[in-house]
């Protein structure tokens, strides 16, 4: 039987956007609860360089943002525990969210800010390169800056990889695109910006066989022409993969709104989902900024919606 606990406002993720929703959520004495999930801290704990967060002049590894950020909702008497939850009853008034099958939690409020995880192509060099910070990514608009006047590989056929390609061709010398059909899956608005743009060349019909680098750094990408079977090495010192993310909202299905994606829906500019007393922040309602800054943002509305929610009650 699992122990049953009583909340004012439970907070799923650890995240800035959840980190976030706990401080103003605790300095509104709504005695919030956070639970972390798998990865404490959220995706900026898997890079070592953030330089676009307001207030961080020198830049700032992403576990230790993580970790201040933390330690300032903890200030407040946000309670930050272990765990994740495994599935949820939204129906009634108050909502019920089992944690790792053994708590189940209660809450007036809940704030889901489970993120998204980054898709990558899974190619052990590429994973190599990712986990040393030595040249892979999946944010040209967090890592492009690194790679200013450098030439670089992107990935990707979609609105996003076309998006990207085009925000790194400002910053790089060079910038070239590995499409693997023969056809683009973004707009053709957004298929003729890349294709009108000087320092993006595109190659069709191709796919990445290997991130090629010296151990530490990336140096080249080797790629294979599907219809031709020619096989060739591109100088690149950044490999941007822009694939896609899934938002991690499976626990949610049937109960929330959701797009064809699996974001979650929020009505205009609040953090409101279609469940009253539920809100949703951070990246797993945003294809479209995914950023720390953004993330954080959106946790200060869905708390103050949570306030208010209380408060009308
Ligand atoms: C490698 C990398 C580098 C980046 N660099 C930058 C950068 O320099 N600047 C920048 O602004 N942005 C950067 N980003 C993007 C930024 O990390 C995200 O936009 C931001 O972390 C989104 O915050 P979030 O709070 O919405 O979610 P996330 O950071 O994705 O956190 C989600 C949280 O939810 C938890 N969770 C998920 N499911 C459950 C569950 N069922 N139960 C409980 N908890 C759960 C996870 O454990 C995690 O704690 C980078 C991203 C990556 C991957």
């Amino acid at each position: 039987m699992s122990n049953i606990e009583r909340v004012k406002c439970l907070i799923i993720g650890s995240g800035p956007a959840g980190y976030t929703a706990a401080i103003y959520a605790a300095r509104a004495n709504m005695n919030p609860v956070l639970y972390q999930g798998m990865q404490p801290g959220g995706q900026l704990t898997t890079t070592n360089e953030v330089e676009n967060f307001p207030g961080y002049p020198e830049g700032v590894t992403g576990p230790e943002m993580m970790m201040q950020l933390q330690a300032q909702a903890q200030r407040f008497g946000a309670d930050i525990r272990d765990g994740w939850a495994t599935k949820v009853d939204l129906s009634g008034d108050v909502k019920k969210v089992w944690i790792n099958e053994t708590t189940e939690v209660h809450a007036d409020t809940v704030i889901i800010s489970t993120g998204a995880t980054a898709k990558y192509l899974n190619l052990p060099s590429e994973q190599h390169y990712l986990s040393l910070g030595g040249g892979v990514s999946a944010c040209a608009v967090c890592d492009g800056f690194f790679y200013r006047n450098q030439e670089v590989v992107i990935v990707g056929a979609g609105d996003s990889a076309c998006e990207e390609a085009h925000y790194l061709s400002q910053l790089c010398k060079k910038v070239t695109m590995l499409v693997r059909s023969e056809k683009f899956r973004a707009s053709v608005i957004m298929e003729e910006r890349v294709r009108n743009t000087e320092n993006i060349e595109i190659l069709m019909n191709t796919v990445t066989e290997e991130v090629l680098g010296d151990g530490n750094v990336v140096t080249g990408i080797r790629v294979k022409n599907n219809e031709t079977g020619e096989v060739k090495e591109i100088p690149a010192t950044g490999f941007f993969v822009a694939i896609g993310h899934k938002p991690n909202t499976d626990i949610f299905k049937g109960q929330l709104n959701m797009d064809e994606t699996g974001y979650l829906l929020t009505e205009g500019k609040t953090s409101k989902t279609n469940i009253p007393g539920v809100f949703a922040c951070g990246d797993v309602q945003d294809k479209d900024y995914r950023q720390a800054i953004t993330a954080a943002g959106s946790g200060c509305i869905a708390a103050l919606d949570a306030e208010r929610y209380m408060a009308s009650k």
